[in-house]
């Protein structure tokens, strides 16, 4: 099984060292990731300056290791582009801190995963619920595991997964949960602060508020010590709500 890896918090990252170390176990992995970190860039894509890939040694990981200079996005999209042959999977993470539910929204490292889905390659993205220095090994097992089933099982074609592990040691982990997103919102969470020239500045800072964190959510089964699995696709129409539009669309339908 080839496997690239990517990630949002750079190449250096302790949870994508972990990650090669473990998947280089089961097959040929092929690292392409940020140089610097790039948590919260979401799916963004370069399009205005010239991507490169540094070729990096990572001591103990076989197998390529390159640092780019573009997102997590632009290192799929490089690693479909550049490699020998396609890649049988693609892996994002580990990722230091959780991405649940809107955080997948803003998240380079799902975003990875999401790109791969785009291009039609297998994909999980895999993250820690802590920002604190923590064990990547019972991730780095259980992204192992994963990624032999998911050799076996077609996911559905744009699909990928979301994987949250608790932060806890492995013997405190209370299973694996299938899971839908919860909603969390970082709103009204800005400190407008004073630079030294006296000008005004802004830093988005604070927790999210939890709107719905209902026991089949992502959020819940973090909360609970379970490694949470969320199916997720790109495809944001709303179709619940399509037929009840039709009463707005006869208000506009006087073309
Ligand atoms: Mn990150």
């Amino acid at each position: 099984m080839r496997i690239l890896i990517t990630n949002d918090d750079g190449v250096r990252a302790p949870g994508l060292y972990a990650l090669s170390r473990s998947l280089q176990e089961i097959g040929e992995v092929r690292v392409i990731a940020p140089e610097r970190e790039q948590s919260a860039v979401g799916h963004a894509v370069t399009l205005h300056k010239p991507l490169r890939l540094m070729p990096i040694e990572l001591p103990g990981v076989n197998g390529e290791v390159f640092a780019c200079n573009g997102t997590p996005a632009d290192c799929v999209i490089l690693g479909r582009l550049t490699g020998s042959e396609l890649p049988d999977l693609v892996v994002s993470g580990i990722n230091g801190g959780a991405n649940l539910a809107e955080e997948v929204l803003y998240s380079g490292t799902v975003s990875a995963a999401m790109e791969a889905a785009i291009q039609g390659i297998p994909s999980f993205a895999i993250s820690v619920a802590s920002y604190d220095e923590v064990d990547f090994g019972p991730a780095a097992r259980f992204a192992r595991r994963l990624a032999v089933l998911l050799g076996d099982f077609a996911l559905p074609d744009n699909s990928f997964l979301n994987v949250n592990v608790p932060a806890v040691p492995s013997e405190q982990i209370q299973g694996v949960a299938l899971t839908r997103l919860g909603h969390r919102a970082y709103v009204n969470r800005i400190d407008r602060r004073e630079d030294p020239r006296g000008e005004t500045y802004y830093w988005f800072s604070g927790n999210p508020t939890e709107s719905d964190s209902a026991p089949d959510t992502d959020i819940a089964a973090v909360t609970a010590n379970k490694i949470s699995i969320t199916p997720a696709h790109f495809d944001l129409t709303h179709y619940e709500i399509l037929d009840n539009l039709n009463s707005l669309l006869e208000g506009l339908c006087e073309w």
